[in-house]
């Protein structure tokens, strides 16, 4: 299946948090990041993405500290950081925030390194249509991808009976089905992972290595 999605555990686009382009100054990672034009009249220097790359943090300890929320969280190679919410977020904590992050990955677009004032390191978010909370930890999300890419071979068997199948799942175009019984029946165990693989649906639609418009969410959750 051509894609357009890249390997979740690709680097380039899905980097870690040492490898994201720091929000303080510019070092040598930056150049892979951004394109730096300078305008012909004005002489201002214009600093923009030069491409698309989503950071994946698994929120794993709610921080309670300070005015703002945070979340200890992780990255793929398991290091832990701060990751701070700098925008309102009553109404995603009222829906969201009972029924806990722990376990769910943050998905930041365009993210960069911030190092706190207190020397923690981490992510700073402040621009709410970058971010999107999926329900799956990292490790759920890059076995969702492998499926949404076919990486184990496109199935025709129905994901509950494993009957041949032709009908998809309406959400996510990926999983497929004998029946609307089926349907019904393995919805519980795929509702989750349906709601990643909408993301990589959408993730699909575009060339990560060209930034044409800013790609970010349309929902936070
Ligand atoms: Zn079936
Ligand atoms: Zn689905």
């Amino acid at each position: 299946m051509p894609t357009g999605l890249p390997d979740i555990r690709n680097t380039r686009f899905f980097p870690n948090l040492f490898g994201l382009p720091h929000d303080h100054y510019f070092d040598e990672r930056e150049g892979s990041y951004y394109s730096v034009t300078k305008d012909a009249r004005t002489r201002k220097f214009n600093v923009r993405p030069s491409r698309h790359w989503c950071f994946l943090a698994e929120i794993v300890e709610y921080v309670s500290w300070g005015v703002r929320p945070m979340f200890k969280a992780k990255d793929s190679t398991g290091i832990i950081f701060l990751v701070a919410f700098h925008f309102d977020v009553t109404r995603l904590f009222e829906k969201v925030l009972q029924k806990g992050l722990v376990g769910r990955t943050i998905c930041v677009m365009y993210a960069c390194f911030h190092a706190f004032m207190d020397g923690q390191i981490g992510v700073k978010l402040e621009e709410p249509k970058n971010v999107k909370i999926l329900p799956l930890s990292i490790e759920a999300l890059v076995m969702a991808s492998k499926t949404f890419r076919g990486d184990h071979g496109n199935s025709e068997h129905c994901a509950y009976c494993r009957r041949p199948a032709t009908q998809r799942c309406s959400s996510c175009s990926t999983i497929l089905y004998c029946s609307k019984l089926c349907q019904v029946q393995a919805w519980e165990g795929h509702k989750k992972e349906c709601t990643a693989m909408s993301q990589m649906k959408e993730w699909n639609h575009f060339d990560w290595e060209r930034y044409d418009v800013h790609r970010g969410f349309q929902s936070i959750v």
